[in-house]
C-alpha cells in the first residue's frame, strides 16, 4: 500500500536540521564562499546529530534524503560533508574491518572528509575510457595517472578508481582504492569554480602512489558496477539537496512579495507574482517525491537506475529555473550578493553537470524505454 508520510522520528529529525540550518548554516552561508572553505565546525555539529551513536549505520534512506534536503536550505555545500559517514558505509560495505573501523569514525566525527576521485581528462561521461593505472607490486599497488574534477580536493581521503587489469578496457579491469592524502606522490591542483567554492573542486596528480593492498575496496577488477550502484542513490540525494535550496529560496520569495508593495499592493497581488510561485510549488512538490521514490525503491532492494537518471536531468535543472525565477521576482535585490538567491544559483547550476550530464541520463532513460538495440548509441 502507498503511504506518503514520513514516520514520527524521521519528521523530527527533519525539524531539528531545519532549525538548526536557518539558525546556523544560512547566516553563514556566503562568508564560507567568500573564504573559500567549508564550515567544518558546523559540519561537526550536524555530524554529532546525526552520527555519534551508531557511526555510518543510524540513518536509514529516508532519513539520509531529509538531511539533504534540510541541510541545503542552510548550506548546499554541507550536504556533501553530512552525508560523509552514509556514502563510505556504502563504499566500504566489502572493505577489510580495520579500513572501515579507521575511516568511518573519521568522517563520522566531520574530523575527516572524503572525496570521490573518478572523472578523468578522458573518461568524463565515458568513465570506462579511464586510464588510472594500480599496478601490483608485492602487498602493495602503485597508482598513476589524474583525477579531474574531484569534488572536496582538500578531503582527508580519496576514494580512488583506477585499472588493476592490464590489457582490459571499457568497465572491465577496474578496482577502488582507498588512498589518505598524506600518501607520498599526490598532488593538487584546485579549479576556481563559479559556484560550491566552499567545496573546492580540481585535478589530484598521482605518481607511482603506492598503498597497500589492503586498500583495496570491493572486487578487484569489479568496482564498475558498485559504483554505478551507488550513483543511483546519490542522484536521489543530489535532487534533494537542489530541492532544499530551492524550497527554502521559494519561502523567502513568498514572505518577500507579500510585503514588497508596488503600484500601491503588494506584488504577491500580481498575477504576473504569484502564478510563477504556484508553478514552483507544484514542480518541487512533484519531484520531491520522485526522489524519495528511488530512496524507497533501494531501501526494499529493487532497481531504481531509470527514476536516478530521470531525477538527475530534470531535478536540478528545475530547481536552478525556480531559484532564477526567484531572484527575478526580488527585483534587483535579488541579483546582489546581500540575498543569498544568486550563491544557490551558482552551486546549483553546477549539479547538472556533477555526476553525470542531463544527455547521459537520458541516454540512461531511453535505453529502459526502447532497450539497447533501438535506443541512440553513445
Ligand atoms: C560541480 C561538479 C562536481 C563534480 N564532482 C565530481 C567528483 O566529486 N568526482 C568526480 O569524479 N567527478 C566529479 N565531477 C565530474 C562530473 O561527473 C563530469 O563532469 C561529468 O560526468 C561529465 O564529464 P565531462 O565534464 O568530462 O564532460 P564530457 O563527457 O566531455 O561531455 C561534454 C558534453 O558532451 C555531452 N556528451 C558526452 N557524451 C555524449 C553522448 N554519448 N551523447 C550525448 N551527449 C554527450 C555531455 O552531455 C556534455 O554536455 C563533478 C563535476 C561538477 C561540475
Amino acid at each position: 500500500m502507498l503511504d506518503f508520510s514520513f514516520t514520527p522520528e524521521q519528521e523530527r529529525l527533519r525539524q531539528t536540521l531545519r532549525a538548526f540550518a536557518l539558525r546556523e548554516l544560512l547566516p553563514q552561508y556566503a562568508r564560507w564562499d567568500r573564504l573559500r572553505q567549508y564550515p567544518k565546525e558546523q559540519v561537526k555539529k550536524i555530524c554529532r546529530l546525526l552520527w555519534t551513536d551508531d557511526p555510518g549505520d543510524r540513518l536509514d534512506l529516508i532519513s539520509a534524503g531529509i538531511v539533504a534536503e534540510e541541510v541545503a536550505r542552510g548550506d548546499f555545500n554541507c550536504v556533501l560533508m553530512s552525508l560523509g559517514p552514509f556514502q563510505l558505509r556504502e563504499f566500504l560495505k566489502e572493505a577489510p574491518a580495520a579500513l572501515r573501523d579507521r575511516w568511518i569514525a573519521a568522517v563520522s566525527s566531520g574530523e575527516s572528509a572524503i572525496a570521490l576521485a573518478l572523472t578523468e581528462p578522458e573518461a568524463g561521461s565515458d568513465m570506462g575510457a579511464m586510464r588510472t593505472s594500480a599496478r601490483e607490486d608485492g602487498d602493495a599497488f602503485v597508482l598513476s595517472g589524474e583525477k579531474n574534477s574531484v569534488s572536496f580536493l582538500n578531503a582527508d581521503v580519496f576514494y580512488v578508481f583506477a585499472r588493476t587489469e592490464p590489457g582490459t578496457t571499457g568497465p572491465r579491469g577496474i578496482s577502488a582504492f582507498l588512498v589518505p592524502r598524506d600518501t607520498p606522490g599526490l598532488s593538487f591542483r584546485e579549479y576556481e569554480d563559479m559556484g560550491c567554492r566552499a567545496v573546492p573542486r580540481g585535478q589530484l596528480f598521482m605518481d607511482q602512489v603506492r598503498v597497500p593492498a589492503t586498500s583495496m575496496v570491493g572486487p578487484r577488477g569489479g568496482a564498475f558496477p558498485m559504483i554505478l550502484s551507488y550513483l543511483d542513490v546519490n542522484r536521489a540525494f543530489i535532487g534533494l539537496k537542489c530541492l532544499g535550496a530551492a524550497q527554502q529560496t521559494l519561502d523567502e520569495t513568498i514572505a518577500y512579495v507579500k510585503t514588497r508593495e508596488q503600484f500601491g499592493k503588494p506584488i504577491s497581488r500580481f498575477q504576473g507574482v504569484a502564478f510563477p510561485l504556484a508553478e514552483a510549488a507544484t514542480l518541487i512538490e512533484a519531484a520531491r517525491w520522485l526522489c524519495y521514490k528511488i530512496l524507497w525503491k533501494r531501501e526494499r532492494g529493487e532497481p531504481c537506475t531509470a527514476e536516478g537518471a530521470m531525477v538527475k536531468w530534470w531535478v536540478p535543472k528545475i530547481s536552478a529555473e525556480i531559484i532564477h525565477e526567484c531572484l527575478l521576482l526580488h527585483g534587483h535585490y535579488g541579483y546582489t550578493q546581500e540575498l543569498p538567491i544568486e550563491q544557490r544559483l551558482r552551486d546549483v547550476i553546477g549539479w547538472q553537470i556533477g555526476d553525470g550530464t542531463p544527455q547521459i541520463q537520458k541516454l540512461i532513460i531511453s535505453r529502459q524505454l526502447l532497450g539497447r538495440e533501438f535506443a541512440p548509441e553513445t
